[in-house]
């Protein structure tokens, strides 16, 4: 297993929110979409943060290997794909230290890049933004077919997949796009679970900061009701 080197942006060694159970969260630099809520501007250049070798990094995820054994590590961003070879070299060690990996995805790299590393890890959390191809590329940026594909592939092995969704009123907190998405996802056999995510905030600043124009600032946050009734079309029971 070869020692490879890789930014990050920070790590967080007590997740509850990233996966199943208690996890170490890596979050890599870099990311080429441009979402519209993003909270983490700060990730989307690869070549910042903190560069770290692969042995490194995963000796500091062992020093935790007690409160993570029955969670594990989730990859986030940022895109992790981006570092596709830092990022195998990661799971691999983890794996070969019997904790559970997971990758917290776009889907915006190729499956030519990234299929290798789908098939190494334990699951995916899947961020899909909209199915609106109109909407997308205004919203997101980037290409929506690679997020269909990556499905597609954790379909066609069998591979376990979070889906995660944001709810942003007016752009996907409307109920004909949730019906749709709902609808789609209902097809897949490899997705265990859907979260739905209301919007936020709590990133404004730093688009401020780093000289962004932040387009959501006269948007708001769900209503618990609104809330309510997304989970229902989801079919979200908990
Ligand atoms: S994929 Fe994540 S990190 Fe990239 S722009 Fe969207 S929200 Fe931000």
């Amino acid at each position: 297993m070869e020692n490879m080197e890789g930014w990050i942006h920070s790590v967080e060694t007590f997740g509850a929110v990233d996966g199943p159970g208690v996890r170490y969260v890596v979050f890599f630099q870099g990311c080429k979409l441009r979402c519209l809520y993003c909270h983490n501007p700060d990730s989307w250049k690869i070549c910042e943060g903190q560069l770290i070798s692969s042995d490194d990094l995963v000796r500091d995820i062992l020093d935790y290997k007690n409160f993570i054994k029955k969670g594990g590590v989730t990859f986030s961003g940022g895109e992790p794909l981006l570092q596709p070879k830092f990022l195998l070299s990661l799971i691999q060690k983890c794996k070969a230290n019997g904790l559970h990996t997971a990758i917290d995805t776009a889907g915006s790299v190729s499956l030519a890049v990234s299929e290798e590393i789908i098939r190494e890890a334990d699951m995916l959390l899947l961020d899909m933004k909209t199915l609106d191809k109109e909407l997308f590329p205004s919203y997101i940026g980037g290409d929506m077919q690679t997020v269909l594909d990556t499905l597609d592939f954790c379909e066609s092995i069998g591979k376990p997949v979070w889906i995660r969704h944001v709810l942003v009123p007016g752009y996907t907190l409307v109920k004909e796009r949730m019906e749709q998405l709902a609808e789609y996802l209902k097809n897949y056999k490899c997705i265990e679970k859907v979260e739905l995510l209301p919007f936020h905030k709590m990133g404004e600043y730093k688009w401020e900061e780093l000289g962004y124009d932040y387009h959501l600032t006269d948007v708001r946050t769900p209503t618990d009701e609104e809330m309510a009734l997304a989970k229902q079309i989801f079919g979200i029971t908990e």
